[in-house]
């Protein structure tokens, strides 16, 4: 029995019962994915507003079980933390990423990678001290440009061991990789750390972006964060961009780059190459 309150127990429902079966189906899935080659990146433009170049792509994972179909990130991502998954699965991330991104400089379209780091991911690796060895080891193997690589943390990173997690993310500033605060605004953070992490983007959440041409509050923000990223010379992207009227307030921000459908869903390899091309080309 679960302890809900006081004296308040609840026995497993058999709802709750299929939820179980359900996550240790896909546990057992999860640990055979890497071996099986089910993983694959997708990736998504991250797009300069007043030229509409491509300058970027961030990498987003989706699973192709043979059993159970297509599951997004958010389904697996969590239990990847728990079963300590995400460690593997990170590195290939981070590894197929890379080649990635090399092949494209090398067809001379060299533009950013960005790579998403879970907090859990990025403490688990720490404790291991093998964050800074696996960055080090795939840019060694992909021969990609350190420049090219920026990684997407969350502020929950920049609130939890202070001093390792700022000695780790200057040895990775060192190297030249760029590091970028994911989800910007959603934390719960002080904006202290905007001053003593070496960062170099930050990206709106998407939730401050939907209804912006709509809600005043959003617009506010919205511009206090372009306005104050502009001071602190860090670059802005805005997540989740779906239409024009937020891109037309957007581009009278400080904000310069802009990700979400209306430039284009996250896609496979092959068409964000197509995408690259075209964008090369304009
Ligand atoms: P995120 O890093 O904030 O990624 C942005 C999410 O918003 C992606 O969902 C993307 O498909 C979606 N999105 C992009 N444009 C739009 C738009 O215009 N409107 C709306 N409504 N959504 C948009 P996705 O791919 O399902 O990924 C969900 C989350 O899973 C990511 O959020 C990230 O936190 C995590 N994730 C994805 N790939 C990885 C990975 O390789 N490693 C780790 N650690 N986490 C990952
Ligand atoms: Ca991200
Ligand atoms: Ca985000
Ligand atoms: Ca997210």
């Amino acid at each position: 029995a679960k302890k809900l309150g006081k004296n308040n127990y609840q026995f497993f429902t058999p709802e709750m019962n299929s939820a179980a079966q359900h996550y240790l189906k896909l546990e057992h899935h999860l640990r055979q994915a890497l071996e099986l080659e089910e993983l694959v990146l997708h990736y998504q433009p991250q797009v300069k507003i007043d030229n509409g170049c491509i300058i970027g792509m961030e990498a987003l994972i989706r699973w192709h079980n043979h059993a159970m179909g297509i599951v997004m990130p958010d389904q697996f991502i969590g239990l990847a933390e728990e079963t300590g998954l995400i460690v593997p699965i990170g590195a290939w991330v981070l590894q197929t990423a890379c080649k990635q991104a090399r092949a494209w400089q090398l067809a001379g379209m060299p533009i950013r990678i960005a790579v998403n780091l879970s907090g859990r991911q990025f403490h688990r690796f720490q404790d291991q001290r093998q964050l800074l060895d696996v960055v080090l080891d795939v840019l060694k193997e992909t021969e990609l440009s350190p420049e090219l690589l920026e990684l997407e943390i969350t502020e929950s990173i920049l609130m939890h061991k202070l001093d390792t997690t700022l000695d780790t993310l200057n040895q990775i500033k060192q190297l030249g990789v760029r590091i970028s605060v994911d989800d910007f605004g959603t934390g719960y953070s002080s904006l202290s750390y905007l001053k003593r992490f070496p960062l170099d983007t930050l990206k709106i959440d998407k939730s401050f972006v939907k209804d912006i041409c709509t809600d005043a509050n959003d617009r506010a923000i919205v511009s206090a964060i372009s306005a104050m990223a502009g001071q602190l010379k860090l670059e802005l992207v805005a997540e989740g961009v779906e239409d024009q009227s937020q891109l037309d307030f957007l581009g009278g921000q400080q904000c310069n780059y802009g990700q979400g459908y209306f430039f284009s869903k996250p896609v496979p390899a092959e068409q964000a190459s197509a995408l690259l091309r075209q964008s090369v080309l304009q």
